[in-house]
């Protein structure tokens, strides 16, 4: 997954530009900046890219969803749903805003289960949130039908699926408004950065505002600026900018190694028929910053993870059954509301609630499935001594428990 690994003389380049200028802030100083706008080119660079009419760019990952949140109108009492299975910064971009963070089952894609959105939709509900987890996307027609009939936003969180697609159009580019992630691991960073999405020329215009401390940018200069709203500083900066156009320019190429070295690793474990894979919805086309696979039971794959420990070759694969990170079984600290600023009490309400919640479904999905992250820097042999090591590890735990 991560454009780090490729970092060289071009980031280098766009960043040494900026370094000239002294210029390091993307709006003003028209004159000393010589021409150097590096966050407009970033935007105008995902604009074509991605085929989306409006991006605008912002300072995380986590700070585009909560500007994306906010632009389209979410705030206190609203309902966000959002998949069990996720990254933290999903839902503390929901709770930022003041919104309630509506946890639900995954389903074999490893996102959204649109049956269990479906049940989960109530009066309060305002946004259907898909987090397109590792390279691969939810079903997006039937959560996009599901939106329409009850009038609610689907907001994409495509953080790290960056160059997936679905139906022929991109992933972050399909909801109402959608997000990347440029943070340092992602398919390209800017070191710390992110992006908000839309084709909805008022979400844009908000998010333009919201990320700026309500500057509506139609002044001749800053300090004739008007504030039509409540912002904040959710600004990035030219040189992060700068990073993310020279690795933008080389997405295609990263793409391209990660589809090989995934096919590549895939096949090792294609060759055991007790494996299974993740399933993409139909139309729908992989990033491949993943390999993510399943065993027929949680015992099975927690043994396969102890072995891969035992062998020395549990790096790069996740198991996130038993992750801080990524699941609800380990976010004790957001099923105990433990917020540092007090939450409204229906936020807490709601979250003390997610302990008693049965997430059983997903459990069974989760356990038994393990992600392998796909350098873009594999060489064939790493990649053929990788896949014989984890075959072979994985041959030996199923015959000992046969
Ligand atoms: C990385 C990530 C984010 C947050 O991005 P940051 O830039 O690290 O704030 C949000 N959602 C998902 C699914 C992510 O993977």
């Amino acid at each position: 997954m991560p454009g780090f690994e490729l970092f060289g003389a071009e980031e280098r380049k766009e960043v040494n530009e900026v370094l000239e200028t002294g210029i390091l802030m993307r709006y003003g100083f028209d004159g000393p900046r010589k021409g150097q706008w590096k966050a407009k080119e970033l935007e105008a660079a995902i604009q074509e890219r991605f085929g989306v009419q409006h991006a605008h760019l912002t300072s995380s990952g986590t700070a585009a969803l909560t500007t994306a949140l906010a632009a389209l109108g979410i705030g206190q009492g609203d309902e966000v749903i959002m998949p069990a299975f996720t990254f933290v910064a999903s839902f503390e971009a929901v709770l930022s805003v003041g919104a309630i963070p509506v946890l639900v089952d995954v389903d074999k894609t490893l996102t959204l289960d649109p049956q269990a959105v479906a049940k989960a939709i109530g009066p309060k509900t305002k946004c259907i949130m898909p987090v397109h987890m590792c390279g691969s996307m939810a079903n997006l027609d039937a959560l996009m039908d599901l939106a329409t009939a009850h009038g609610l936003f689907l907001l994409e969180d495509a953080c790290q699926s960056i160059g997936g697609t679905y139906k022929g159009k991109h992933l972050g580019a399909i909801g109402h408004a959608g997000t990347f992630s440029f943070d340092f691991v992602k398919m390209i960073t800017c070191a710390e950065g992110g992006v908000v999405m839309t084709n909805n020329k008022e979400v844009w215009t908000k998010a333009d505002g919201y990320t700026d401390h309500g500057h509506d940018h139609l002044g001749i200069d800053r300090g004739a600026d008007l504030h039509p709203f409540i912002g904040y500083n959710f600004r990035i900066s030219e040189l992060h900018a700068a990073v993310g156009l020279a690795q933008i320019r080389k997405l295609d190429d990263f793409l391209v190694r990660q589809k090989a070295n995934n096919l590549a690793l895939r096949k090792h474990l294609e060759s055991i028929p007790e494996i299974s894979f993740r399933e993409v919805p139909a139309g729908g086309v992989d990033s491949c910053s993943f390999l993510s696979w399943f065993l027929p039971t949680t015992e099975l794959t927690q043994a396969v993870i102890e072995a891969f420990k035992a062998k020395g070759i549990l790096a790069g694969h996740f198991y996130w059954f038993a992750n801080n990170w990524h699941y609800i079984r380990k976010w004790d600290h957001l099923k105990l509301a433990q917020s540092l600023n007090r939450l409204h009490p229906d936020q807490v309400n709601a979250l003390l609630r997610l302990s008693e919640q049965d997430f059983s479904s997903s459990d069974a999905i989760m356990g038994t499935c393990v992600s392998t992250a796909i350098s873009l820097v594999w060489t064939p042999e790493q990649i053929e001594e990788k896949g014989s090591q984890m075959a072979e590890c994985i041959r030996t735990v199923l015959k000992a428990q046969a």
